[in-house]
Order: C-alpha cells, then sequence, then structure tokens
C-alpha cells in the first residue's frame, strides 16, 4: 500500500521537497502555519490541513521542515499539534536542523505516543531541494530508515545512514561548520582580492579553473558577482547552526578555532538588515570592517 505522506513547513526548502513527494506519486497532505504557501502545492494537487493535528490523522508518515528547535516544539506540542493527531504506530522524520539533544528528547516524547522519530536533516540548499538532488543525513533504526529510503529518495540523490537518532542532526551540524568556513573563507578571499585592485570576476575564475572549484562556489557566484543576496540559505539560519556547532563543541569537549570565530561572524545579533539575505552576504561583514 502506497504511504499517505504529511508535509509540515512550506518555506524555502519545504515547498519544494514536499513538490518533490507529490511528484513521485505519494498521497500529500500539508500544513503551514502561514496559509498562503500551501497554495501552489494545493494546486498541484496535495491537501492542506489547517492544522498539524489532521496532518498525522491523514498521513502514516509526517515531515517536518521548520526553522529549529522552538517551531518543531511547537508544531509538535502546540494546541492542535502533531501529538494531538492519531499517532501510534507512525513515523515522524524530522528533516529541520537542530541540535542532537533535541532528537534525542522529541523521539522519547513521540515513544510515549506509540510513534517513531527519524532525524534526517539535510545538506543542499534551495536549487538541490528544487532539483531532488540533496544528500539526507539521516539517524534512526536502520531498518526503518532503508524502509524510508524511496519516499527521502524522492527529495534527495542520496541518504546516508549516520547511526541512531541524534546522529543525523549533529552529522548536520560538522556539515554546516564546514559550510560556514568554506563560505567564510570564499568571502575573505574577494575581500583580499579586491581589497588589492582585483577584480571580482578576476578572482572568481581563478577558484572556478583550479583545484578549488566546487558546487558551492558556482552557486553562489552571481550574488558575489552582483553583490545582491537573495536567499538560498539565510543568514539568519546560518546564525542559529553556528550556536548550535558551538553549543555541541563545548558539550563535547570539541576544539573549534575557526567554529568559535565563525559563530561571532554568523552571529545572531549581527546587522538586522542580513538576516534574510544569503549567508554568502557574509562577505558584507567584511566589507562594514
Ligand atoms: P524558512 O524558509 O525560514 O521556513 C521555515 C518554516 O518554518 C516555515 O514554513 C515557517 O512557517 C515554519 N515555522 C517557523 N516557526 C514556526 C512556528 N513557531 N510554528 C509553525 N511553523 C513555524 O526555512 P528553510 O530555509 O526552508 O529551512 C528550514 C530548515 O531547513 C531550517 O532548519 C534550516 O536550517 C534547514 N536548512 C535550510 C537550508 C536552506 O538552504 N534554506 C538548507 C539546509 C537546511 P511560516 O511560513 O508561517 O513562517
Amino acid at each position: 500500500m502506497t504511504q499517505r505522506i504529511g508535509f509540515i513547513g512550506l518555506g524555502i526548502m519545504g515547498q519544494a521537497m514536499a513538490a518533490n513527494i507529490l511528484k513521485a506519486g505519494y498521497p500529500l497532505t500539508v500544513y503551514n502555519r502561514t496559509a498562503e504557501k500551501a497554495e501552489a502545492l494545493r494546486n498541484a494537487g496535495a491537501l492542506v490541513a489547517d492544522r498539524p493535528s489532521l496532518v498525522t490523522d491523514a498521513s502514516d508518515v509526517i515531515i517536518l521542515m521548520l526553522t529549529g528547535q522552538e517551531a518543531v516544539d511547537a508544531v509538535l506540542h502546540g494546541d492542535e499539534g502533531v501529538l494531538s493527531g492519531e499517532c501510534k504506530g507512525k513515523i515522524v522524520i524530522n528533516m529541520s536542523t537542530v541540535p542532537a539533544n533535541c532528537s534525542i528528547d522529541w523521539a522519547s516524547q513521540l515513544a510515549e505516543h506509540g510513534a517513531t522519530l527519524i532525524d534526517a536533516p539535510v545538506s543542499g540548499s534551495k536549487v538541490p531541494a528544487q532539483q531532488g538532488t540533496l544528500v539526507i543525513l539521516a539517524g534512526g533504526p536502520e531498518e526503518l530508515i532503508q524502509a524510508q529510503e524511496p519516499l527521502l529518495l524522492s527529495m534527495g540523490k542520496k541518504v546516508i545512514h549516520c547511526g541512531p537518532v541524534g546522529s543525523g542532526s549533529s552529522m548536520k551540524l560538522s556539515i554546516n561548520l564546514l559550510l560556514g568556513i568554506m563560505m567564510e573563507g570564499m568571502a575573505e578571499a574577494l575581500h583580499l582580492a579586491e581589497s588589492s585592485g582585483i577584480a571580482t570576476e578576476t578572482l572568481i575564475d581563478a577558484v572556478a579553473s583550479g583545484p578549488l572549484a566546487c558546487t558551492l562556489f558556482q552557486l553562489k557566484e552571481e550574488m558575489f558577482k552582483t553583490g545582491n543576496y537573495p536567499p538560498q540559505f539565510p543568514f539568519k539560519h546560518m546564525a542559529k547552526d553556528m550556536q548550535f556547532v558551538v553549543a555541541a563543541a563545548a558539550e563535547n569537549g570539541a576544539y573549534l578555532p575557526l567554529g568559535s570565530e565563525l559563530a561571532k561572524l554568523f552571529s545572531p545579533t549581527a546587522d538586522a538588515a542580513l538576516m534574510d539575505q544569503d549567508f554568502a552576504a557574509v562577505k558584507k561583514v567584511l566589507e562594514k570592517g
């Protein structure tokens, strides 16, 4: 029997991921706090619920793609939240980026309601979400993740089983630490080159033509050339994630000299105008001095 899928959180990533689930032929029920964002999916054939508990009732697997910890808590535990629906035997896949300890806590709370959690955050941004080429970093029981692989592969090109529940979230923080370091490194290289009188395009060409070429820099090329940073992965999300990185490092006793510095640049208290721009706008922080 085809699994019925629920999807909660239709932001930059969720809209595209839910659309790919629908395209793969799964019956889909969606919910978003701001109702208008569900209209495109309704037009494409999804059912639209007006509260999370109805998504639970209508689905075998409920996917969450929300801002972070507070949003997931609100959607799970709020009035008419996921947990007030018919949960028994259901699977919740949280694909939002959160600290590992949240995933572990939610797994026990769901278990009390007869449901199972997989934490499955993603590597990849708006374009891979649209193209269905995300890399999915999954934590939870291996057989369950294997059974959900066809669904996960409707949104991504690869599922990596990272270990027990919580390990997908841990992996995602390591990936985002590297992502932040690479982006900030490119921004600094550009900033230094420009301060030496070298054209932005020339530095970008030199990087793209040699061993440092990578998809990430290619995806941000236009932003650096134009100085406009429309959000693919918003600055505010990287700022949120860097705080999780620093907290995880403190908890695990991991020494992260660059990570600690990066958390100051990608800071939730940085210029408010940056927050809704792409995280590549970290270059503006350097330019401001
Ligand atoms: P987004 O565009 O900001 O969307 C956030 C979603 O969460 C929206 O649907 C929003 O609803 C919902 N939400 C926030 N607070 C809520 C609350 N209290 N109750 C109910 N719903 C709430 O974010 P995104 O870029 O899609 O990212 C989603 C997650 O994926 C984040 O954890 C992010 O770190 C991670 N991620 C993002 C990217 C990326 O490139 N964008 C890449 C990898 C991972 P409204 O529409 O009502 O505001």
